[in-house]
C-alpha cells in the first residue's frame, strides 16, 4: 500500500468541503484552509442539478439535504407579462433518478461542514488562514498563508472567484468580467407559489425574475428566493464582486412594480425580502491550464460562469469528484492524475462558460420577446415546443446533465478519466 497522498484545500466553500470529502472517501489525508475566521451561512438559494445530486448521495448526504431543502418539480418560463412560454419538469418528475435540490447556500455548506468535522475532525480544518500565494519547491508544493506555511503533495485551490492561487498563474488577467447586468436577492417568506415546488423564469436578458421555494416552513409558508436581474451597462453599482454586499430596493423594486400576475407578485415578493444582496452578472475568460506542478484550480477559482442555468455550484461539485476519482485512480503518479483531472473538466466547463454568455437555457425567453415584444395570443405562433425543446436539451447535455447521461448507481468518482 502506497502512503496515502497528503492534500492541501484552499478554501472551505462548496466546492473545497466536497473536494475533501471526497478525498476522505478514497482514503486521502486531507487538510482546508480558508481565510474565515468562522463559517457562517451566508448567501442566499442555489440550485444542485441531479448530476451533483447524485455525486452528493454517494457521499451519503442525500437524507439530510432532502430535508433541508425543497426539490423543484416543474419550471415555468413565462414573459414580463406572466404569460407562459414554456414548462418542463425537473428532477424525479423528469426522469432522473435523483431530484434537484433548491437550498440554501449557508445551510449546503453546513451540511458539509457537519460531515467534514464527523469524518475528518476539526484538527484538519484551519480557519483563519488566508493564503498569500502558493509555490513549487524541490520538496513538493508550498502553501504560504499570512501566518506560516503548509506543504503537501498536492494543492488544491478552490479560493473562489477572486482566487490568489490563479491570480499568481495569471497576473494579467485582472478583475472578473462583468456583462451589464446587476443581480439583486433576497429571500421572502411567502405562501407556496402554485404547488409550492414550482420554479419560475420570467422576462428576458434585459429584466428577468427567477424565483423557486428553498424551505417548507414549519407555519406553511415557504422561504422563496429570488434574483431580480436588471441590465444598467455602466451603473457604478457593478463595482465590487462581493457575495455579501448589501443592496437597496430602490435601485430595482421600480422596475418591477407592473409583475402582478394573477399566480405571482413579483414586486410582493421583492417587498417581503427584509434583505438583498447585490452581485454583477460577472465570469473570467477560460484559460488554457489549471494545473502547475502539484498545484490545480477548482470550482469557481477555475471556471467562475454566469448565474445561469443553475450550474455554479453543481460544476464545482463535479469538480471535486473528478479529482477525487483521478487522484485515487492514479495514485502513484500525481503529476497523471492532475493532467487527467484538468483533461476532463477544463473544456467541459469553458463550454458552460460559452452556454451561458449564449443564455444557456433562457434562449427562448429572448426569442419571444423579440418575436413578440407586445405579448401573444397562441405561443405556438410565436416558437415551436421542438424550437425550446432544442435548446433546452442542447444545454443538459453541454453542462453534463442530460437525463439518459444519468445512471442510477454511478459516480464520477468510478469514471475511468
Ligand atoms: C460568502 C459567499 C456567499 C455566496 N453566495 C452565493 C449565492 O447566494 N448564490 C450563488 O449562486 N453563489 C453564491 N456564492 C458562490 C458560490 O458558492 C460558488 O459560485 C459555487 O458554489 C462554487 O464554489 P467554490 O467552492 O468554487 O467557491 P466559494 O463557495 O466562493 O468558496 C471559496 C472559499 O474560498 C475562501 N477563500 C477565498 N480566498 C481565500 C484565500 N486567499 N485564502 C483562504 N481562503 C480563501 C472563501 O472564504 C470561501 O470560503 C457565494 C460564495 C461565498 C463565498
Amino acid at each position: 500500500m502506497p502512503a496515502p497522498v497528503r492534500i492541501v484545500v484552499v478554501g472551505a466553500g462548496i466546492g473545497g468541503l466536497t473536494t475533501a470529502l471526497s478525498l476522505h472517501q478514497i482514503g486521502a489525508e486531507v487538510i482546508v484552509i480558508d481565510s474565515v475566521h468562522e463559517l457562517r451561512p451566508l448567501g442566499v438559494g442555489i440550485n444542485l442539478l441531479p448530476h451533483a445530486v447524485r455525486e452528493l448521495d454517494d457521499l451519503g448526504l442525500l437524507n439530510e439535504l432532502c430535508r433541508q431543502s425543497v426539490a423543484p418539480d416543474l419550471l415555468i418560463y413565462c414573459t414580463r407579462r406572466g404569460q407562459e412560454i414554456w414548462q418542463e419538469r425537473r428532477g424525479l418528475t423528469a426522469g432522473y433518478a435523483w431530484p434537484q435540490l433548491s437550498i440554501h447556500r449557508g445551510t449546503l455548506q453546513l451540511v458539509l461542514l457537519d460531515a467534514f468535522m464527523e469524518r475528518i475532525g476539526p484538527e484538519a480544518l484551519h480557519l483563519g488562514s488566508r493564503l498569500l500565494g502558493v509555490e513549487e519547491r524541490q520538496s513538493g508544493p508550498v502553501a504560504v498563508l499570512e501566518r506560516g506555511e503548509v506543504d503537501a503533495d498536492v494543492i488544491v485551490a478552490a479560493d473562489g472567484i477572486h482566487s490568489v492561487a490563479r491570480a499568481q498563474r495569471y497576473p494579467e488577467e485582472g478583475p472578473p468580467l462583468w456583462n451589464g447586468a446587476l443581480l439583486w436577492r433576497g429571500i421572502a417568506e411567502i405562501d407556496p407559489v402554485r404547488d409550492g415546488r414550482t420554479m419560475v423564469w420570467a422576462g428576458g436578458p434585459d429584466q428577468k425574475f427567477v424565483g423557486y421555494p428553498i424551505a417548507d416552513l414549519p407555519n406553511g409558508k415557504q422561504a422563496f428566493n429570488f434574483i431580480a436581474e436588471l441590465r444598467r451597462p455602466g451603473s457604478d453599482l457593478a463595482k465590487a464582486e462581493d457575495w455579501n454586499r448589501r443592496g437597496s430596493s430602490e435601485d430595482f423594486l421600480p422596475d418591477f412594480m407592473q409583475w402582478t400576475f394573477d399566480w405571482l407578485d413579483v414586486p410582493a415578493i421583492i417587498g417581503g425580502a427584509p434583505e438583498t444582496f447585490l452581485f454583477p452578472m460577472v465570469d473570467r475568460e477560460p484559460i488554457p491550464r489549471w494545473t502547475f506542478g502539484r498545484i490545480t484550480l477548482l470550482g469557481d477559482a477555475a471556471h467562475p460562469m454566469y448565474p445561469i442555468g443553475s450550474n455554479g455550484a453543481s460544476q464545482a461539485i463535479l469538480d471535486a469528484r473528478v479529482l477525487a476519482g483521478c487522484i485515487r485512480r492514479h495514485a502513484l503518479d500525481m503529476d497523471e492524475a492532475l493532467a487527467s483531472y484538468e483533461q476532463a473538466r477544463r473544456p467541459a466547463t469553458a463550454a458552460i462558460v460559452a452556454a451561458n454568455r449564449g443564455l444557456g437555457p433562457e434562449r427562448p425567453m429572448r426569442l419571444v420577446e423579440q418575436r413578440a415584444p407586445d405579448g401573444f395570443d397562441e405561443i405556438s405562433a410565436v416558437i415551436t415546443p421542438e424550437e425550446i425543446a432544442a435548446v433546452t436539451e442542447e444545454y443538459r447535455r453541454v453542462a453534463g446533465f442530460a437525463v439518459s447521461d444519468l445512471r442510477r448507481g454511478e459516480t464520477l468518482l468510478n469514471e475511468p478519466y
